[in-house]
């Protein structure tokens, strides 16, 4: 293995450990932050996310509340909490933990959420305000993965970027985020021709697929940052990213573990969102 590993979880503890001390400073001037987490229905995936996201409240000492509702909640009733939660002085942030039961129209629940507490960075007023380079909430996953990207010392500008997938939450904003950095990126998604051609140019890497080791060695440029973001089971029901760890690890320059990557990095930047939020608030 030539690679060098970026390791998600150390820089995650690292950021972690300054937000404790901020948290302090603002739960001693009385604003303490608040976070409250939605979840519908018994997805055992939005389960373990939410605990986690939980527990890491309450190490950084910032409050948090579960409203956990079940899957026959109606969008009026959800529209309503969301509305209370949007008044509520001590909540900074509010996440709905998506997948949102079929029934519930996602976009319009989304919309709901006061921009001002949209730690999430999935409200239409923070997209646009991302993509036209002013200040507000940055979606978490991308915004750590350009964390992930610093750790390696690699100046963005004019580097050739691909990012693998374009949804809202991960590909489309990484693609803006690399580009607000100065990077030439380009987004390959299902539809893509000779996807291993694009990404043989890519100086850094970025895989939101969700498709279990999809990105193999011959597919890489010797030398490059290779981020993983998919979250997967392989055939034998390991956990494993998009990216083929053994073959991408000969010749990338840096990659990223799954676990151990981009996971950890969500959710720190989900506090540091939190934080910024009641910093803010008045
Ligand atoms: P989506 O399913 O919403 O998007 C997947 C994207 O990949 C789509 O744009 C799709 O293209 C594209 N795609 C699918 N197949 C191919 C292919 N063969 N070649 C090229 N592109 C393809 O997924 P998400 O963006 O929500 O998540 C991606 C992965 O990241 C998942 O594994 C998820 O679990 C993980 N994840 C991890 C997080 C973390 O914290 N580590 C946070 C969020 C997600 P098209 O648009 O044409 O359909």
């Amino acid at each position: 293995m030539s690679a060098k590993i970026i390791d998600g979880k150390a820089v995650a503890a690292r950021i972690c450990e300054e937000l404790k001390a901020k948290v302090a400073e603002l739960t001693a001037a009385g604003k303490q932050p608040g976070l409250a987490v939605v979840i519908v229905g018994d997805n055992p995936a939005s389960r373990v996310y939410v605990n986690n996201k939980k527990k890491k409240c309450a190490e950084l000492g910032i409050y948090s509340e579960e409203h956990a509702l079940p899957e026959s909640v109606t969008e009026a009733e959800l529209l309503d909490l969301i509305d209370r939660l949007n008044r509520d002085p001590k909540i900074h942030g509010i996440l709905v933990q998506l997948p949102l039961p079929g029934n519930l129209n996602e976009q319009l629940i989304l919309d709901r959420i006061s921009p001002a507490k949209d730690v999430d960075g999935f409200h239409p007023v923070n997209v646009g305000r991302m993509l036209i380079g002013l200040p507000g909430f940055l979606p978490c996953t991308p915004a750590g993965v350009m964390e992930l990207i610093k750790e390696t010392g690699m100046v963005l500008a004019g580097k050739e970027c691909v990012v693998v997938g374009r949804s809202n939450i991960v590909g489309k904003p990484q693609a803006i985020l690399l580009l607000r950095e100065h990077g030439t990126v380009t987004i390959c998604h299902s539809r893509t021709k000779d996807l291993g051609a694009v990404c043989r140019r890519a100086d850094i890497l970025v895989a939101a697929v969700g498709k279990a080791e999809l990105i193999t060695g011959e597919m890489v440029k010797p030398g490059a940052v290779v981020i993983d973001v998919g979250i997967n089971r392989n055939a034998a029901g390991k956990l494993v990213g998009d990216v083929h760890f053994d073959s991408v690890s000969q010749v990338a320059g840096w990659i990223t573990p799954v676990p151990g990557g981009v996971g950890p990095m969500t959710i720190a930047m989900l506090m540091r969102n939190t934080v910024q939020s009641a910093e803010q608030s008045r």
